[in-house]
This record gives C-alpha cells, sequence and structure tokens, in this order.
C-alpha cells in the first residue's frame, strides 16, 4: 500500500506533469512574471467555469477578503457577521480593516453558520455577512441572501474551500459557489480543491461597478498609471501560478468527483458506528465538493483516536480546535459561551480524514478498518 498523506500534491502532479512543465516552462521562456498572458487567460477560463462576470486575480484567499471588504467600502466601527467555526483568515481580515467582527454559531450537522444565530445578531451596524462553505459544503445561502435583503447587507462568500461547488436554491435554480453573493473570495493554496504550486487566490463579483474598484484596489489603487484615487495594495496572482493552475482546472470536477467517490466510499464503511457521525450532506449531491472529510467523534474519543491513527500512520486533522471567540486576538466581551454551543462540541468532536485526487480503495479500507477497530475496542 502506498504511504497514506492526508493531502497527495505530488501523485496529482505525476499525471499533469507534462502540461505543467511545459507551461511553467513557457512562462521563464517569455520572462513575462507578472501580469502575462496566462494571468488574463486564467481570469476568463475560470470566469466561464465559475458562471460569474468577473474573477480578479490576486496573492492569496486571505488577500481576496480584504479586498472584497474594501471594494464594498465598509468603514471602522461597521459590523461584519461571520461564523465562529472557521480558519482565522475570514475574522482576521474583518479586524485588520477595524471593522468589527461579530461572530454567530453555526449549524451541527453541516457546520455551515447558522441564518438563525445572524438573525439574532444583526444591528442597525451590521453592513455585511460572511458565510463560508465550510470543507467544500454550500452554505445555507436561500436564508443567508433572504436575510442580506430584508437588511440591506451586502454578502461576500468565502469560497476559499467551496470552489467547486453547486448550489440548487429552492426554485432549483443552479449556480456555483463564489458567483451568489455581493463578491466572494477564494484561494488557490496549494492544498485546496483548485491549488497551485504557491500563494495565490482570487475575487469575483457579477458586479461591473466593484469589479473596476477591487481591479484598482489590487493594483495600488492606481485606475491610470500613476493616479492613485484610493489606498490599495499589492496583490497579484503571478504568471506561473496562472500557468499551474490553466492546467488544473480543466480537471477540476474530476478532481471533485475524486473526493466525492472518496466521501462515499467513507461513509458506506463508517456510517453504522454508534460512537461515530458521519459528514451530512444536505441538499443535491453537488452541493459538497469535500475539501475535508470531517468526522464527529463522540465520547470524548477525539484525541485517542487521533493519536490512534497516528501510531497506525494514517494522518488526520483537527478543523479547528478552537473557536475564534476563543482566541485572544478576537475575544470580546459581549460574547457569551451559551451563543456558541455548537461550535464549542464541534471544537472537541471534529476529525478530518486524509482526503485528496489520489485515495485508494485499499488505503480507504485500511483507514475505516483502523477507526472501526478502535471505537469498537
Ligand atoms: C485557506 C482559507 C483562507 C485563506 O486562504 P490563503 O490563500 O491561505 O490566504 C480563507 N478562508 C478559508 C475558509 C480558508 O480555508
Amino acid at each position: 500500500m502506498k504511504k497514506i498523506q492526508m493531502v497527495d500534491l505530488k501523485g496529482q502532479y505525476e499525471f499533469i506533469k507534462d502540461t505543467v512543465d511545459r507551461s511553467i516552462a513557457e512562462v521563464i521562456d517569455s520572462a513575462a512574471f507578472i501580469n502575462g498572458p496566462q494571468v488574463h487567460a486564467f481570469q476568463k477560463e475560470l470566469e466561464e467555469y465559475v458562471g460569474v462576470k468577473h474573477v480578479i486575480p490576486c496573492a492569496n484567499g486571505t488577500d481576496a477578503l480584504q479586498i472584497a471588504m474594501m471594494g464594498l467600502g465598509l468603514e471602522p466601527g461597521d459590523e461584519v457577521i461571520t461564523a465562529d467555526f472557521t480558519f482565522a483568515a475570514t475574522v482576521e481580515v474583518i479586524a485588520l480593516l477595524k471593522l468589527t467582527p461579530v461572530l454567530v454559531d453555526v449549524e451541527p450537522d453541516t457546520f455551515n453558520i447558522d441564518p438563525e444565530a445572524i438573525r439574532k445578531a444583526i444591528t442597525p451596524k451590521t453592513r455585511a455577512i460572511v458565510p463560508i462553505h465550510l470543507f467544500g459544503q454550500c452554505a445555507d445561502m436561500d436564508a443567508i441572501m433572504e436575510i442580506a435583503k430584508e437588511h440591506d447587507l451586502y454578502v461576500i462568500e468565502d469560497n476559499a474551500q467551496g470552489i467547486g461547488a453547486t448550489y440548487t436554491s429552492k426554485d432549483g435554480t443552479k449556480v456555483k459557489t463564489g458567483a451568489i453573493g455581493d463578491v466572494s473570495a477564494t484561494s488557490f493554496f496549494p492544498s485546496k480543491n483548485l491549488g497551485c504550486y504557491g500563494d495565490g487566490g482570487a475575487i469575483f463579483t457579477n458586479n461591473d461597478k466593484l469589479a473596476h474598484t477591487i481591479r484598482g484596489i489590487v493594483n495600488h489603487g492606481m485606475y491610470e498609471r500613476y493616479h492613485h484615487d484610493v489606498v490599495g495594495v499589492n496583490s497579484r496572482l503571478d504568471s506561473i501560478q496562472a500557468a499551474v493552475l490553466r492546467a488544473k482546472l480543466p480537471l477540476l470536477d474530476t478532481y471533485n468527483e475524486k473526493r466525492k467517490a472518496a466521501a462515499s466510499k467513507y461513509t458506506r464503511a463508517l456510517e453504522g458506528e454508534e460512537k461515530i457521525i458521519t459528514p451530512v450532506l444536505v441538499g443535491e449531491a453537488d452541493a459538497h465538493v469535500y475539501h475535508q472529510y470531517t468526522l464527529k467523534i463522540k465520547e470524548g474519543k477525539r484525541d485517542a483516536l487521533a493519536r490512534f491513527l497516528n501510531e497506525n500512520e494514517i494522518p488526520s486533522g483537527v478543523y479547528y480546535p478552537i473557536p475564534l471567540h476563543r482566541q485572544k486576538a478576537y475575544a470580546d466581551e459581549r460574547y457569551r459561551e451559551e451563543a456558541f454551543g455548537v461550535t464549542n462540541q464541534l471544537a472537541k468532536e471534529v476529525i478530518s480524514l486524509p482526503m485528496h485526487t489520489e485515495l485508494d480503495d485499499e488505503q480507504i479500507e485500511y483507514i475505516t478498518s483502523k477507526i472501526k477497530a478502535f471505537v469498537n475496542q
């Protein structure tokens, strides 16, 4: 059996080596390292794939979130509601811009932001909601968009983990994540579902005016060379990364199908176990692209399971072990522990199994048999 890895980028590379090597060599040959034709071509191809009018590439997913918020003109003191259970980048950029993060609880089944908790957190200062399509599963966008409309709020999707997932609305319309809110942010960090070989990110929007504003912000606030109309940043996707992404984008659906197939095999093997709760898929099969395959382990056995797996050379991860409202940087005296019952519980129970495009049946069989042996010992 091949050594089991949390993410197997080397194995994935072997299948695309020729294309990737050739396009990287082309970039080096052309010496157009920044804003080369690869970047523009990738932007167009991604717009087409997502079904969104504007993709603005940038340096990483964290920048993408920050720039999206700058583009909307949010101002210090504005409240931005987001989930307590997510990667810190989401709340970090809110705080960095001197906006006020308002963390709320998530749903126990999907781990995604709870629309009822959003409703309760709205004040006259609320300006935006940031749902995250956590672990690759669509947040409850119908409910979130409805709340946003009622209260005149912006919706910024954090699509770093959800690229390629499709949300089906109550009325049956299907839209890819990242094309639903006012603006969204994604990451091409190597381990993401569409990853490059370094850092990369992008902002998506269907709003022409916002796209124009953002194109200036990513480029030092310039709309005309050496005229700096707004305070911007320097955030670019480099041409080599764009070349890698162009080779991988046509395979994204296949990659996501492989993740889904691995997820079903895990679930089939583990769903009968009393002490294990397998991931709950809400909606259609295309609503989850399994950036992570995350179990809940009952009876306080999570950490012992992680140790047991490690002893058996099976890597695992705990995303996320400490809720954001309990992090020093984001603590706020207004938070009450009772308001974060689900996140507090999840932080103790979740464990993510190896998940990538190269997992084979033998590995899945080995992993699930070890997990079953552990919970039944
Ligand atoms: C990865 C990630 C980010 C940040 O992306 P980077 O490219 O690493 O800056 C933001 N939000 C979520 C939910 C992520 O998973």
